[in-house]
């Protein structure tokens, strides 16, 4: 994830983040075009809608991401324009997004597809990339793992928490309140997590703390296998702005 195409500094618009905390972080949106600049792969007020839609799971934790119309740029790479790992220059396309100013913290990019039709967003070390056709809940998601969340599964590889049972204090004490229905099971819980590592339909919620799943620990920034344990999925391990290196 690495290497930049050259862009002016002036062209560097803002994009604040905002927290009750009053933190404050800069990067860039970009929406994707063919090399001559046509053929954008969305508008600007799909752009901001997605943003919005974001910001609806993110208040959860006293996020809100401030975007304004003149904060999203235009950016012309064809080959940005439909990520799939089966690419054999898909790495090194993500190191070419990672080179967009590096004073900031944030790098987001609208494509038309990302990683073909089973992810709808990606988040690397460096820049962060949505479908055209992604929800906020997806926005949102790659956000927080900007912010050093995890995905949480319960199975991945070998591994599997299918027989986890019913939720219960010890799977997520941060957040153990009684007030669940009766009947619910843990794994029934996990599939509401903004951080599940899959799409659904109910997924959204943002807990205070971990949460007991598959997940895929980060080492030194590499995500290694999967262990099962307590996912860095909610506020306690969120930080605070969500951040991209330079
Ligand atoms: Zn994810």
């Amino acid at each position: 994830m690495i290497c930049y195409f050259r862009m002016k500094w002036k062209y560097l618009y803002v994009l604040s983040i905002v927290t009750l905390m009053g933190n404050i972080a800069f990067s860039g949106i970009y929406i994707v075009c063919d090399d001559d600049g046509s053929n954008p792969v969305t508008t600007k007020a799909h752009v901001l809608a997605a943003f919005a839609d974001a910001n609806r799971y993110l208040r959860q934790v006293a996020v809100t991401v401030n975007v304004t119309e003149d904060s999203i740029q235009y950016i012309n790479r064809s080959a940005w324009k439909d990520l799939n790992r089966t690419n054999a220059n898909y790495r090194q396309t993500l190191r070419d997004m990672r080179a967009t100013p590096r004073n900031g913290s944030l790098r987001i990019f609208f494509v038309n597809t990302c990683n073909g039709s089973f992810r709808a967003g990606l988040n690397t070390d460096y820049c962060l990339a949505v479908a055209k056709n992604a929800s906020g809940i997806t926005l949102a998601h790659e956000i927080c793992h900007a912010g050093g969340l995890s995905d949480i599964y319960i199975q991945r590889d070998s591994l599997s928490i299918t027989d986890a049972g019913m939720v219960k204090e010890e799977y997520m004490p941060k957040d153990w309140s009684g007030y669940y229905p009766p009947d619910l099971q843990h794994t029934n819980l996990i599939t509401r997590l903004l951080m599940y590592g899959y799409i659904v339909p109910d997924m959204g919620d943002i807990p205070l703390g971990r949460v007991y799943g598959v997940y895929r620990p980060m080492v030194s920034g590499r995500l290694q296998p999967p262990v099962k344990g307590m996912a860095p999925v909610g506020a306690q391990d969120l930080k605070r702005p969500p951040q991209h290196l330079d």
